[in-house]
């Protein structure tokens, strides 16, 4: 099972993922981690993408793309997997589509979290407090909202199109989102 989480920053795609993970088996694939990974291992990668991070800005498509695809053929994805901040671009979508095609994959399910900017901004400074991250001042914040509905809002549409997408109520707990995406996967799993 193709499983892609489509939201802003702050709908809860991450806790939803980690729930996924551990009920289905299938491994969460978050660029935003492996980007802060690659910082914190001070890599080469991560040396050129730090900047970028912190300030809340896009990182460059050609270099997400090359991650992914990387990431994409490892053994832990045979059963499926979890992609969670990919894409965020249409290049982005568009290359995803072409490596799915390449490796005889597509995606089973596309969610889209919705959830207020209010709401997303008031979770993430909550976060900030919990967890430190460099992007969750105020300032990035608004960026990323800002960025996420000019670039990777209208990616929605590109998955609606493909007729795989299925709208998740990210205002409501954690128990009762999670039961939304279960009902939704078992009946994509009934229909395999
Ligand atoms: P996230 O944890 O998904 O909010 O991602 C944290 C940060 O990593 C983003 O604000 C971007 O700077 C960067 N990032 C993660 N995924 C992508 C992507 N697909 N394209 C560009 N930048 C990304």
């Amino acid at each position: 099972m193709n499983v892609l989480l489509l939201g802003p920053q702050g709908s809860g795609k991450g806790t939803q993922a980690q729930r996924i993970e551990a009920e289905y088996g299938i491994p969460h694939i978050a660029t935003g981690q492996m980007l802060r990974d690659a910082i914190k291992q001070e890599t080469e990668l991560g040396t050129k993408v730090k900047p970028i991070v912190e300030s809340g800005r896009l990182v460059p498509d050609d270099l997400m793309i090359d991650l992914i695809r990387e990431r994409l053929i490892e053994p832990d994805t045979g059963e499926g997997f979890i992609l969670d901040g990919f894409p965020r671009t249409s290049a982005q979508a568009d290359a995803l589509d072409a490596m799915l095609s390449e490796i005889g994959r597509e995606l089973s399910i596309v969610f889209e979290f919705q959830l207020p900017d209010d709401a997303a901004t008031a979770r993430l400074l909550r976060r900030s407090e919990l967890e430190n991250r460099r992007d969750d001042t105020p300032e990035a914040i608004a960026r990323r909202l800002e960025l996420y509905h000019a670039e990777t809002e209208p990616l929605v549409e590109h998955y609606r199109v493909q007729g795989n997408l299925v709208g998740i109520h990210a205002d409501h707990s954690v128990n009762e989102v999670f039961q939304e995406i279960q009902e939704a996967l078992d009946q994509v799993a009934a229909r395999s």
